[in-house]
């Protein structure tokens, strides 16, 4: 009866093989995860590609092995958080690149809101749709010594909000002290927006972690899955904390081995 029901609502549509395994192939570190967690990606990649909507905006067709290569790559944050940590919104928006988005600012002290454009790679909204550059994803596939995944950026911020709004503070396991990882992440910010005031070029991280700390956790995440190593030698604190997140609150300890990060590339993220 109880796997009656775990089938019923569990529902799973079969990944793309050929797309399952060639993004594998082409990520190191996603290709380092043992037979257990290939197959439980390879579950919650079902699962997601059930769950959720995709639509193509601007005319673009998201065929089989596109919805895969997406789910798959969302679903890898969440691995050993558990598949429920994507709940709550359904919604996949895919462009063919990156897309303009409107922002507005309400500065308080002057009264003035000021408006204007941005191009994105991603986008993800509280509840709402994630919003991805077919283009940009593509090329965090084919480069990624550029440590970026705009897949795995946006459900960062996805994660962040369940907390009650993105502010760079997901909800903690209780293995996790919030105080702790409070006042860890501050200072890492702090010293990152120092470093890029002074010289874009001297940030340990990709600088576009100093626009926000939300941008922070979510650049941290990328740089966990993709080459921990290099977290680990620019602020040990925050790889360790961020390891034991995504590790579902379970100590992991931080490969520590000094690298330097390469530069940045591509519009923001979101
Ligand atoms: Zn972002």
């Amino acid at each position: 009866m109880i796997s009656w029901w775990r089938r019923r609502f569990q529902r799973r549509v079969e990944p793309d093989a050929q797309a399952f395994a060639r993004t594998i192939e082409v990520l190191p570190s996603l290709a380092l995860l043992d037979i257990e967690a290939h197959q439980r990606l390879r579950d919650y990649t079902g699962r997601f590609l059930a769950d959720k909507h995709f639509a193509g905006a601007h005319g673009l067709e998201v065929d089989g092995a596109m919805r895969t290569t997406i789910a798959q790559l969302a679903c890898w944050p969440v691995l050993n958080l558990g598949y429920h940590w994507l709940s709550g919104w359904r919604e996949v928006i895919v462009y063919p690149g990156a897309f303009r988005a409107r922002r507005a600012h309400d500065d308080e002290d002057t009264g003035v809101v000021h408006e204007w454009d941005e191009d994105l790679a991603g986008e993800s909204w509280d509840n709402g749709p994630l919003i991805l550059s077919w283009q940009d994803l593509c090329l965090d596939l084919s480069e990624p010594d550029d440590l970026q995944n705009v897949v795995v950026h946006e459900i960062a911020h996805k994660l962040d909000a369940r907390s009650g709004g993105a502010d760079g503070a997901p909800p903690l396991p209780r293995s996790i002290d919030g105080r702790h990882w409070a006042q860890v992440f501050r200072a890492a910010y702090d010293h990152l927006c120092a470093q890029v005031d002074r010289d874009d070029h001297q940030a340990a991280i990709d600088p576009y972690a100093a626009s926000a700390p939300e941008e922070f956790f979510a650049v941290v995440s990328e740089y966990h899955f993709l080459a921990p190593q290099l977290l680990a030698a620019a602020y040990p604190d925050v790889a360790r904390l961020t390891a034991q997140f995504y590790a579902g609150g379970r100590l992991a300890v931080a490969d520590a081995r000094a690298g330097a990060p390469p530069p940045p590339r591509g519009p923001p993220r979101g």
